[in-house]
């Protein structure tokens, strides 16, 4: 942020309060910025409660996505620190689950297929292992004895989102961040090219610098000129609750094909999730659910029996290329923390971070190059 010098005691404002805005927040806090987090309803009730908590940057690598996958494990390895940082500044420890994931088949397509994605890994040095028949079920015993292949991905975790969203809360408060719930956004202030502050219903304030981080709704904040606006959308995701009771044991992430089966360590059983271009509309559907308890109960049939708890539905931020937006905006002091699709959670920690050293210091880490805001708005910026 180049004239931080002139706007040292005004703070920064974070727009929204899931796992994004929440974990830049208390990391610019931690480095003794004022900061001032503007949420429209509570904190950490939107896609980052929905979400699943699979930390899973080896499993989720497609074909075409080398950028992603090193950003991925980048994010990965940053969680322990932060997880220690959290616990230093909320007193709430949060562990990760590192039972590992296995990603099953049923037949002879879907061998091919999982075979395709093990060598794709095992091309790019990813720590993985072929297991051929129903050998993965000495790993997960609940799995169907129908299996007929699968891949064992030991280092792939899980952590528990909500234990984390309460946390980070806390730790932000804590670290004397100002927190500001039930209280939205109305227009962000831009004068002369550069963002000013914001505007709520009951608030006019000034700020050294606005970082967006409103999910799926980062694209729809008004004062934003068109051009500098987030192109991100809503990616609909339903997920099912089941409950495990205390003999149920359960004790992997089971990907199978269109569904992943998570156990969670407070009992919960997930089974998720759909993938759907819905708009805002966040209603739960029998279809999309039907699908998923069907896919679900192919790959372990014993969650046949177990009692359903919920089922809910979060709105994933979408970008146009499905990637983050990390970074400077073309508009001077705005910037955008959006986009994290379906990595929102393993992405928290590395973005954080990344943030930080974006607004103080003036350099966005080489690893987000791709990923900058700018690549979608006219104006290129020489240094972001
Ligand atoms: C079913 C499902 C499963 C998922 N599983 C995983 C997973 O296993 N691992 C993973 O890494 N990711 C997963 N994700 C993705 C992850 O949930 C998202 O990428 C992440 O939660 C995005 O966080 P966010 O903070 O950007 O958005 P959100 O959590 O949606 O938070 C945005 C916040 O901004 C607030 N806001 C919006 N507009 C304003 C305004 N004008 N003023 C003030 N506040 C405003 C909203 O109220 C909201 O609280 C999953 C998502 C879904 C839906």
């Amino acid at each position: 942020m180049a004239r931080r010098e002139k706007t040292r005691d005004l703070p920064i404002v974070v727009i929204g309060g899931g796992i994004i805005g929440l974990s830049v927040g208390w990391q610019l806090s931690r480095r003794g910025v004022p900061v001032v987090l503007y949420e429209r309803g509570k904190t950490g009730q939107a896609a980052s409660r929905v979400a699943a908590g699979m930390l899973a940057p080896h499993s989720e690598v497609g074909f075409e996505e080398e950028d992603f996958l090193k950003l991925g494990v980048a994010g990965l390895e940053d969680f322990p620190r932060f997880l220690d940082e959290l616990e230093t500044d909320s007193d709430r420890r949060v562990e990760l689950d590192d039972r590992g994931t296995l990603i099953v088949g049923f037949h002879r397509d879907d061998t091919e297929r999982i075979r395709r994605l093990y060598e794709f890994r095992e091309h790019l040095g990813l720590p993985v292992k072929w297991l051929p028949g129903s050998a993965g079920r000495d790993i997960e015993p609940l799995l169907s004895p129908k299996i007929t292949a699968s891949i064992w991905l030991p280092d792939d975790t899980q952590v528990n989102n909500l234990e984390l969203l309460d946390a980070l809360a806390l730790a932000f408060v804590n670290r004397g961040g100002v927190l500001k719930e039930m209280t939205p956004v109305e227009s962000v202030n831009i004068e002369a090219g550069r963002a000013t502050g914001v505007t709520t219903a009951t608030d006019e304030i000034t700020a050294a610098a606005v970082v967006v981080a409103a999910g799926c709704w980062s694209g729809g904040i008004d004062g934003i000129p068109g051009e500098s606006r987030a192109p991100v959308r809503p990616v609909k995701g339903q997920i099912v609750t089941l409950r495990m009771d205390g003999d149920y044991e359960f004790g992997h992430v089971v990907r199978a094909p269109d569904v992943y089966l998570l156990p969670k360590n407070d009992g919960r059983l997930l089974v998720g999730a759909t993938q759907e271009e819905m708009g805002f509309d966040i209603t739960p559907t029998a279809g999309p659910v039907m699908r998923l308890l069907e896919r679900g109960w192919e790959a372990i049939p014993s969650i046949y029996d177990l009692p359903l708890e919920s089922v809910d539905v979060g709105l994933r931020p979408g970008s146009r290329d499905n990637e983050p937006l990390v970074g400077a905006s073309d508009v001077d002091r705005l910037y955008y923390a959006t986009g994290h699709h379906r990595h929102g959670i393993l992405l928290a920690p590395i973005t954080a971070y990344a943030m930080t050293d974006v607004i103080l210091d003036g350099k966005l880490p080489p690893l987000f190059e791709p990923f900058k805001p700018t690549r979608f708005m006219r104006k290129k910026r020489a240094r972001d």
